[in-house]
């Protein structure tokens, strides 16, 4: 079965009984069972939903794999699958990780006696001089947000051998241009509230694997500790999950195109954008994506304030924070998603005042266009 007949079946069986054709929204905390422990599977919502099997399925398949666990957010899917860890182990991360997930190691996880180290993962020797006894989990992001760097999944993943897990935050790429389990990786998360959900009406998460073992412990955890998501919003994350291939299609032609235009503009200083020749890692993102997915981000010469000012007057980009939906949208990176970072380390990074970073959606391109470049044509 192919990725977009996957999307729209697995895990979709017509409803066992009345026949609905959609999977319905099984608004319920508990079951009815026949006699004491017989039931058809199912005996309490934070353990098991219908609903949110059929997701689970469904996500899975996406990502060419066994298992999934679905959660209420994205940063609940992280934290299962950091439960997989022990006091004294220690980890290595992308050093431009999403912010939220820095916050959860930096402040949450750390207290938990794990310990971290931040290397720049877009270098494999990096990762491999941060790796020691202890390590048990190297977490990456690819392409990184927002300077859309990328990591070569199936290096590290040699590097890290078998007693390492290599986990993969793939909301950027999406399983529809990026399959890190077929690289080496051993666990993909996933934020559903971006591309998967599609539509920025609902919040979720998704650890999958192919792993069994690794399988039973993150759905231990999910049942132990509750994040899980509720049945509406796991139907949300569904419903758009069935478009997911077309939606990325669109994303993807549209950020090309205005990839390559901001490239051309003389006020443009310079666009970051794996599908660009010019992109220094171009070559990796085209042999580990079939795609380059919506996201870009770029820097203008102009002082920050303009460059601040450029982005609320822009009119089919919102400015706002998140990404994946069909809208596009705008946001300044140092003041809006890593304004927690101080801005020497910001700069270090590469996240300086100039920086814009646009989620571009799946609006006829022209428009977009012709927004950009009136907003431009004012600066
Ligand atoms: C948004 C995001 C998360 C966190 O997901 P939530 O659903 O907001 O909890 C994690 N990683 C990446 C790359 C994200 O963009």
């Amino acid at each position: 079965m192919r990725f977009s007949t996957k999307a729209i079946h697995v895990g979709q069986e017509a409803d066992p009984t009345t026949g609905a054709t959609i999977v319905p929204i099984y608004q319920t905390s508990t079951y009815t069972q026949e006699a004491v422990g017989k039931h058809k599977g199912f005996d309490y919502s934070r353990t098991v939903n219908p609903t949110r099997v059929a997701l689970e399925a469904q996500l899975a398949a996406l990502e060419s794999a066994a298992h999934a666990s679905a959660f209420g957010s994205g940063m609940a899917a992280t934290a299962a699958v950091m439960n997989l860890l022990a006091a004294g182990d220690h980890v290595v991360v992308s050093d431009d990780v999403y912010g939220g997930t820095y916050r959860l190691f930096s402040r949450v996880l750390e207290r938990y006696g794990l310990t971290f180290t931040y290397v720049d993962s877009s270098d494999p020797h990096a990762v491999e001089a941060a790796l020691g006894p202890k390590t048990r989990l190297v977490w990456l992001e690819t392409p990184t947000n927002p300077l859309l760097k990328l990591v070569d999944i199936r290096a590290i993943c040699d590097l890290a051998g078998n007693d390492i897990v290599v986990a993969v935050d793939n909301t950027f790429a999406t399983p529809y241009f990026q399959q890190p389990l077929a690289l080496g990786a051993r666990v993909v998360v996933h934020s559903t509230t971006k591309y998967i959900g599609g539509h920025s009406d609902a919040v979720g998460g998704v650890a999958i694997t192919n792993d069994d073992a690794l399988h039973e412990r993150i759905k231990f955890h999910q049942n132990s500790v509750g994040g899980v998501p509720g049945p509406f919003d796991a139907w949300l994350v569904m419903r758009g999950a069935k478009t997911l291939a077309l939606r990325m299609r669109q994303h993807e032609r549209n950020a090309r195109a205005i990839a390559e235009f901001l490239e051309r503009h003389p006020i443009v200083e310079r666009v970051n954008y794996p599908g660009l020749p010019s992109h220094p890692q171009h070559a990796l993102a085209q042999r580990q994506m079939t795609g380059f997915g919506g996201m870009l981000s770029f820097t203008m010469r102009v002082p920050e304030q303009r460059a601040m000012d450029f982005a609320a007057t822009l009119r089919y980009f919102s400015l706002a924070e998140s990404l994946g939906g069909v809208e596009s949208l705008i946001c300044h990176p140092a003041r809006m998603t890593h304004g927690s970072i101080p801005k020497e380390e910001r700069e270090r990074r590469g996240i300086t005042d100039g920086l814009l970073r646009l989620s571009v959606g799946v609006e006829d391109v022209e428009d977009l266009l012709e927004d950009l470049e009136t907003a431009l044509a004012r600066l």
